[in-house]
């Protein structure tokens, strides 16, 4: 990568900021004064040092899950396994959190970086960026329920959900649907349903935004977003 970015990246200011320190030739690359911004260098191999102190680069990580059942999505707690504790010891390193929180009991499409500026976009809920979860739920979903979670939906505690889009894909004593929200209120699916008297019984995040959880990924595994994937996030 570019020098200038690689060094903005890592705090030294604006790209003119960084210029102004390579024409002061308080940068070093592999022991030599370096003048060039626009100078192409690998982080993972190469020292750069500011007024002889080592650049060490963060590198941004970006993981695609299948979440398993039975993991908090958080990246430490006292009682329970975390999702982090899934990915392996040198990717820890990299000190990855997951973007926004899944059930203890839900499964499915769960992304994991380092990256806070990425996780904001895709969890603020001023970017209303769409999350579809497929469900079981016990009791027959019907049309008048569509309409209603189409208007919003009035929780137990007062609050009214956003309009959320509600596909039936099979109705009978046990449901299944697919759902998209925008927001990410605790339990919210759950408790929407509650709030019409049904209980879901599994739930399974399946898209955020045009990310779709990868059919092929075995429960409880994960694998790196490729390209298009994170050009989709960013
Ligand atoms: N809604 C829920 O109820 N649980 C989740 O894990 C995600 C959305």
């Amino acid at each position: 990568m570019r020098l200038d970015k690689l060094l903005a990246n890592t705090g030294f200011g604006s790209r003119k900021d960084v210029k102004a320190l390579l024409k002061k030739k308080q940068v070093t690359l592999n022991g030599n004064v370096i003048k060039d911004s626009s100078a192409h260098v690998d982080p993972d191999t190469d020292l750069i040092k500011v007024n002889n102190t080592t650049v060490t680069y963060q590198k941004n990580i970006y993981i695609m899950m299948n979440k398993p059942p039975g993991y908090i999505s958080s990246t430490e707690d006292v009682w329970d396994k975390t999702v982090i504790e899934l990915l392996t010891s040198d990717l820890q390193l990299f000190k990855p959190f997951p973007v926004g929180r899944l059930d203890k009991d839900t499964e499915g499409l769960l992304l994991i970086t380092n990256d806070g500026d990425l996780a904001h976009q895709l969890v603020s809920p001023k970017k209303k960026v769409g999350k579809t979860y497929y469900a079981k739920v016990n009791g027959e979903v019907i049309d008048k329920d569509v309409d209603y979670f189409k208007q919003g939906v009035m929780l137990r505690d007062g609050y009214k959900t956003k309009p959320a889009d509600l596909k039936v894909l099979r109705t009978g004593e046990v449901s299944e649907i697919e759902i998209t929200i925008t927001e990410g209120k605790y339990h919210q699916v759950k408790r929407m349903f509650e709030a019409v008297g049904k209980k879901v019984v599994y739930l399974k995040r399946i898209r955020m935004g045009e990310l779709l959880l990868d059919d092929s990924l075995p429960v409880g595994s994960y694998r790196e977003l490729t390209q298009p994937e994170l050009d989709f996030c960013l």
